[in-house]
């Protein structure tokens, strides 16, 4: 995380959510938001008090007194408006994104759209929430289940899908009756800022959806503070570890997404046109920086002789501004990590892989302060080089070679990491043997990013991943609740009467 700045041009400044009011804080801490392909200071950030803080917690606290009690229509009803509200301001929303993040409009409107799609899941709660009864578990018996809210629950969201995971957590949070404090990256919080007001305009009422900016502090007031009963992480893994071990320490529930290192497999059976068009789009699409991107890939016997068509492709691809037509890759987030990536492409060359293509320093013209480094490709590359061994979060492959499918899979369960990762061949009988044997919890055939839509979970798994449930679909219900047995029986007047049950039976 970067220290808090201060630009000397005073910017305008993002707002704290409290109670319903979007407030100035008053933080002596500000960061500067920036556009990474010009430097253009968009905004300034406030790293928000300790008092605000405990501010956003007690208006949460306050709200989920009525929340919790809302019916389950009413809450419904506010994400069948919250997603018309999304799609009508999907261009506007694209173009706050691209402008503080730097990834090209289409993939700015895929985050959003990603995220809005658990708002459509999060309208049909009603069907998600629903209990379970046995009749008659015992003469008279019933047992029946409620899943309650918890409380003021929290969320603390990465910079790379400032759209998609503030959206994977409020809506489901709050669909299920609980209150929801947020802190946003710090990097990218506008167009969480955006979105968070049509939330309001869509009905979720005054302190039941909180926003605070901020940082480490920010984030450990969160872990430790009395009246949070569950937390949701997405970032690295050094944060999230902390995060899990501090949130879990102090009583409440956590759930971690955390960093990757993605591999996939390609067969010398796979299609090799549309298998290398996927691998070119995972590895450099959104410069590399999603958590499911496919930064490694083991090329499997005779596919080992695809490479010079994998840098050929790659050689196609457009370096621009996120807002020009037709740009494939854009600006790295900030200075700061374009001069980790160019530091880790240094490191890959002095540690003796092959660099097939070296994507630094392109000439951009029209955004020469932007921090754009293009698609780089590195072959020969082995465990223990830091160019493996780290995520880089930038537009860098490494190319494996292995003997055969055992040789391959083998190689990827030994990567501690497991977000995602897919296989490239037309056998199903491969395919099969790889869905079955691979220790990873997202797993694609032929289909490069396997984030699954919201009927599902997002599950990564190991390294990847602290917590057992995951974000969206079933699993985030139970997350997001408390389930509670009732076992019920009621006497009428000409109930015969058994005496005094001193056994553990019912009967
Ligand atoms: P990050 O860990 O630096 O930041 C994430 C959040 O933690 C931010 O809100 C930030 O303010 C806060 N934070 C930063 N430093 C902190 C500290 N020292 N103490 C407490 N809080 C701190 O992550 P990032 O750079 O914003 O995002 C990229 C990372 O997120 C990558 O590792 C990527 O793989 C991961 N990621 C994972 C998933 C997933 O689903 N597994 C999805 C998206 C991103």
């Amino acid at each position: 995380m970067n220290a808090p700045t201060s630009s000397a041009v005073l910017a305008p400044t993002v707002k704290l959510l409290i109670g319903g009011q979007f407030i100035e804080s008053k933080t002596t801490e500000w960061r500067d938001v920036v556009n990474p392909a010009t430097q253009e200071v968009l905004a300034r950030v406030p790293f928000a008090t300790a008092e605000e803080i405990d501010a956003a917690v007690a208006s949460a606290k306050e709200a989920f007194k009525t929340w919790k009690k809302t019916p389950i229509g009413t809450r419904a009803r506010v994400f069948l408006k919250y997603q018309q509200l999304i799609r009508e301001n999907m261009a506007e929303l694209a173009a706050i994104l691209t402008a503080e993040q730097g990834k090209t409009l289409p993939d700015a409107e895929g985050d959003v759209f990603r995220g809005l799609e658990v708002v459509e899941h999060a309208a049909s709660i009603g069907n998600l929430q629903l209990g379970e009864l046995a009749n008659n578990v015992a003469g008279g018996v019933d047992t029946y289940t409620l899943m309650q809210p918890l409380g003021v629950c929290a969320g603390i969201t990465p910079f790379n899908f400032p759209a998609m995971i503030p959206l994977w957590m409020f809506p489901m949070a709050i669909a299920t009756g609980n209150t929801f404090v947020l802190k946003p990256s710090e990097q990218d919080p506008m167009v969480t800022m955006r979105l968070v007001e049509l939330a309001l305009e869509a009905g979720i009422p005054p302190g039941v959806l909180n926003v605070i900016h901020g940082g480490e502090m920010a984030v450990n007031a969160i872990c430790d503070h009395k009246d949070i009963k569950a937390v949701s992480f997405v970032g690295s893994t050094k944060v999230g570890t902390h995060l899990y071990n501090r949130a879990t320490l102090a009583g409440k529930r956590a759930q971690c997404m955390m960093g990757a290192k993605n591999h996939a497999i390609i067969l010398p059976d796979a299609n090799k046109e549309q298998s290398l068009n996927a691998i070119a789009g995972a590895a450099f699409g959104a410069a590399g920086q999603r958590c499911m991107a496919l930064p490694v890939v083991v090329l499997v016997g005779e596919a080992q002789q695809w490479i010079p068509d994998l840098v050929a492709k790659a050689k196609t691809l457009k370096i621009n501004g996120g807002t020009e037509k037709g740009t494939d890759v854009g600006p790295v987030v900030s200075c700061a990590a374009l001069a980790r990536v160019e530091g880790l492409i240094e490191r890959g060359i002095a540690d003796g892989a092959t660099l097939e293509l070296d994507g630094r320093k392109p000439v951009v013209p029209g955004y020469e302060k932007g921090n754009f480094v293009g698609p780089t490709i590195f072959s020969n590359v082995k465990p223990g080089m830091a160019i493996y061994d780290q995520e880089i979060f930038g537009p860098v492959l490494a190319l494996v070679a292995a003997a055969d499918i055992d040789e391959a899979i083998a190689f990827i369960n030994d990567n501690p990491n497991g977000n995602g990762t897919a296989i490239f061949t037309q056998s199903g009988a491969a395919a099969r043997k790889f869905q079955e044997e691979i220790d990873v919890g997202q797993v694609g055939i032929n289909v490069p990013i396997p984030v699954p839509v919201p009927l599902f979970s997002f599950s990564g798994s190991r390294a990847s991943k602290l917590g057992d449930l995951g974000p969206y679909g079933k699993q985030v219900i139970m997350f997001y609740t408390q389930t509670k047995t009732v076992t019920a029986r009621w006497f009428d007047d000409s109930t015969t009467s058994h005496g005094v049950n001193t056994t553990i039976s019912l009967k």
